[in-house]
């Protein structure tokens, strides 16, 4: 009987975690089913109940779910603690055990700029956004040991809550917050968009003195073309341009080393979703 695993979300359709997740396994020689399960936004935690019962090791959970798969969980790495939310369920195998619940997105990202070969340590990050997706990586990028962290937010609000939020996690690095519309005439190292506005072809306003010949800009959003927010960095000379689907990869890749032990090697499966959200595209136009 193959281990039963899913990914958890609504909607849920455009997820790629099960393409990951089964070529992972292909490389490993473990059998497993990864399904997608689509959840009524009231039926979380029933959903889950149901899946676990019937075999379920373990799903991933996606957008709206990641705060009730925190809640559902008995027990919580220091990376969930911390972003009070999970995107990784572990069920033990008695039922009397409690679930256990992880957050991956974090070290997804911080090993997705490695695998590109950028460090972190002594340099400028300035993050468009405040959502779930920015509370998942502060924690990881900030040991990391940036010189910097500013988050810049629509609802400045926000941005200043997380700032309050990890004043004790920030060693040696500045982090602080401002209006998206007000961000500093000033070069970073690193920029990452981690609002949804690619995903509706929009670009936040931004300066252009934030992008210089060292600058990485980071969308955490990914698609077949490059997004605008990466458009508009290669435009004001950007070192590189990177869009989330590395992060995708990596962050599953974090799960799939908690469920099985074993760490997949993520370059091949890179790949192998670039070529399908590319024939998705191409698909997708011929229709
Ligand atoms: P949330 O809904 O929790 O937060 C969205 C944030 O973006 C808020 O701070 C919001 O500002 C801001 N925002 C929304 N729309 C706009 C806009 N048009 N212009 C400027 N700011 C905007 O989303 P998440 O944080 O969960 O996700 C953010 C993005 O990251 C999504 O595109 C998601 O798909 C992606 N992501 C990618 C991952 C990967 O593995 N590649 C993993 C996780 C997320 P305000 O507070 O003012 O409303």
């Amino acid at each position: 009987m193959p281990q039963r695993y899913a990914v958890i979300g609504n909607p849920i359709e455009h997820s790629r975690s099960p393409l990951i997740h089964e070529a992972f396994a292909r490389q490993l020689g473990i059998d497993l089913s990864y399904e997608k399960l689509w959840a009524p936004i009231d039926g979380f935690e029933e959903a889950v109940t149901a899946f676990r019962e019937n075999g379920g090791r373990g799903m991933n959970v996606t957008v709206p779910f990641k705060l009730e798969a925190f809640d559902l969980a008995g027990r919580h790495s220091a990376r969930a603690e911390r972003a009070l939310a999970a995107n990784t369920l572990v069920f033990p195998a008695s039922a009397e055990e409690p679930v256990y619940a992880d957050n991956t997105d974090g070290v997804g990202l911080v090993n997705d700029l490695r695998f590109h070969g950028l460090k972190l340590e002594g340099k400028r990050v300035l993050i468009l956004g405040a959502g779930g997706a920015t509370r998942g990586v502060l924690a990881p990028l900030l040991e990391q040991q940036p010189q910097e962290i500013l988050i810049a937010n629509r609802n400045p609000d926000r941005a200043y809550g997380l700032v309050e939020e990890f004043s004790d996690a920030t060693g040696e690095c500045r982090l602080h917050g401002c209006p998206l519309a007000g961000i500093e005439d000033s070069l970073f190292d690193l920029v990452i968009n981690a609002t949804p506005a690619s995903l509706t072809a929009q670009l936040p306003p931004l300066p252009d003195a934030l992008i210089g010949a060292r600058t990485v800009a980071y969308d955490m959003a990914y698609g077949a073309e490059p997004t605008v927010f990466m458009q508009w960095a290669e435009e004001r000379g950007a070192r590189h341009s990177l869009d989330g689907l590395g992060m995708l990869v990596e962050q599953a890749a974090e799960s799939f080393s908690l469920w099985h032990g074993q760490r997949p090697d993520t370059a091949p499966v890179r790949d192998l979703l670039r070529e399908d959200i590319r024939l998705s595209a191409e698909a997708a136009e011929s229709d």
